[in-house]
């Protein structure tokens, strides 16, 4: 029964499906986080500042504020600054003024940055790799849970910023008969095949706002 054990008991995994999950995904967690620090040790870059940079390298317009990555990666804005000023001091992201407000900058790669991005960009390689060994059939079913996942720890608050389908005010489940397509998206008037479920959508809208 949930929350009478801890799932880092082994005991408790021993015996309990919940415990087993929540102790993988922390193991994987830990996974990332030695996979970004290998990244890291070579390049002698942070492992935060090669997120930033991942994420501006495909960014649709490239360009974003220093909030934006604050929320994004669940960060204050302080630290993210710290980050941002040393990729800055090493000539790998540049301030341009916004358009949309001359007293504001946004942050843009420079062209070192973008080429370091790019290398940097198969980080979770190895995941990658494991993956590969899988039909779409065995993982659709891992996908849809996960995002399941992100959605509820989205909606209880532990994830500031979550652009998918299942918190877009656009998404409308189960709308056609087609198994294989069977949601809609309302902004692009179409059926989303089960694997095209965005996880990072562009002209994602809050399903509350
Ligand atoms: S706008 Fe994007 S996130 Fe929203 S339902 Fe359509 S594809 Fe999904």
């Amino acid at each position: 029964m949930p929350g009478t054990f801890s799932p880092f008991d082994p005991e408790a995994q021993h015996e309990h499906v919940d415990a087993k999950i929540v102790a993988a995904l922390e193991r994987l967690s830990q996974a990332f986080r030695v996979l970004l620090w290998e990244v890291a040790t070579e390049t002698g870059l942070s492992p935060i500042q090669i997120q930033f940079l991942v994420y501006l390298r495909f960014l649709p317009g490239g360009t974003c504020r220093i909030g934006d990555l604050a929320r994004r990666f669940d960060l204050t804005p302080a630290t993210v600054s710290d980050a941002v000023r040393t990729l800055a001091a090493k000539g790998l992201l540049s301030r341009v003024p916004d358009p949309d407000d001359r007293r504001a900058r946004l942050l843009a790669l420079t062209p070192a940055g973008r080429e370091t991005a790019g290398r940097l960009a198969g980080w979770a390689g190895a995941l990658q790799a494991y993956l590969a060994g899988y039909t779409d059939a065995e993982k659709l079913p891992v996908m849809r849970f996960l995002m399941n996942l992100i959605a509820h720890l989205h909606d209880a608050g532990v994830i500031t910023v979550a652009r998918m389908c299942l918190t877009c005010r656009f998404f409308a489940p189960d709308r056609h008969d087609d198994p294989d397509a069977p949601h809609h998206c309302r902004l692009l008037d179409r059926p989303l095949r089960l694997h095209q479920l965005r996880l990072d959508c562009p002209e994602h809208e809050p399903a509350s706002g």
